[in-house]
C-alpha cells in the first residue's frame, strides 16, 4: 500500500458496521449512512413480499 493509495475512512456503516471510504455512493437515512441498499432496507426493517399474498 502507498501513501498516495491510503483510503480516508469517514464513517461507519449502522447497520453492519463496515467502513464508509471518502468519496463512496452511500444511503442516508435520517442523519445515518447505510452502505448498501441491503443495509439501508434492513435498517429501516423494509422487505420485499408478493403483494395479496402475505
Ligand atoms: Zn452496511
Amino acid at each position: 500500500m502507498t501513501t498516495s493509495e491510503k483510503l480516508q475512512i469517514v464513517d461507519h456503516c449502522e447497520e453492519c458496521g463496515g467502513e464508509l471510504i471518502q468519496g463512496q455512493s452511500v444511503w442516508k437515512v435520517g442523519e445515518n449512512l447505510l452502505c448498501t441498499r441491503a443495509c439501508m432496507l434492513n435498517y429501516v426493517g423494509a422487505v420485499t413480499i408478493t403483494a395479496g399474498e402475505e
